[in-house]
């Protein structure tokens, strides 16, 4: 009797974990295949407004640069500043990277990108550093940049944009 009951409590623990793997699982799916939430996208564009002010009572600078949500990206990039050979800049968010740390790819990352995508507005192709100069630094932090260490030990900006995804 007990261990009838014993193997009907394993059985349920089972059931349970599977059903909770499966779960787990199908939020996973779902995020890779649904477009960016929608509260992601407010939280974007909210700063993006904040981003084109500051580089405007900042630098005089009025542009707009698109905003790619890339699914291609390998896992372990944040974000990307690229300049194209005819002159368009623009920045890529590693969109797997938004479900564990939103906050993060929003306050630290776009405007670390913001500020590279500057620095090519401004002809300034300095690869020193990876592009990270005391000038680019200097602009970050004008932009509210949370990450903005000259010390980044990764690439992050990019003259062609074919490299971009290995
Ligand atoms: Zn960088």
């Amino acid at each position: 009797m007990f261990f009838k009951k014993l193997q009907k409590t394993f059985f349920f623990i089972t059931i349970g974990a599977l059903a909770l793997l499966v779960l787990l699982w199908y939020e996973d799916y779902s995020f890779d295949k649904k477009p960016l939430d929608d509260k992601y996208k407010t939280q974007l564009t909210l700063k993006l407004k904040e981003l084109r002010y500051l580089a405007k009572i900042n630098f005089n600078i009025v542009r707009e640069f698109p905003i790619i949500i890339s699914e291609e990206m390998t896992a372990n990039r944040f974000g990307m500043a690229v300049y194209e050979r005819d002159g368009s800049i623009e920045i890529y968010l590693n969109k797997k990277r938004f479900k564990e740390s939103s906050n993060y790819m929003i306050n630290d990352v776009l405007p670390h990108e913001y500020a590279h995508a500057i620095m090519f507005h401004i002809s300034d192709f300095s690869n020193k550093n990876s592009g990270h100069t005391k000038k680019w630094q200097r602009i970050c932090k004008k932009l509210n940049g949370l990450r903005c260490e000259r010390f980044v030990n990764h690439n992050d900006i990019l003259m062609e944009k074919t490299k971009l995804f290995n």
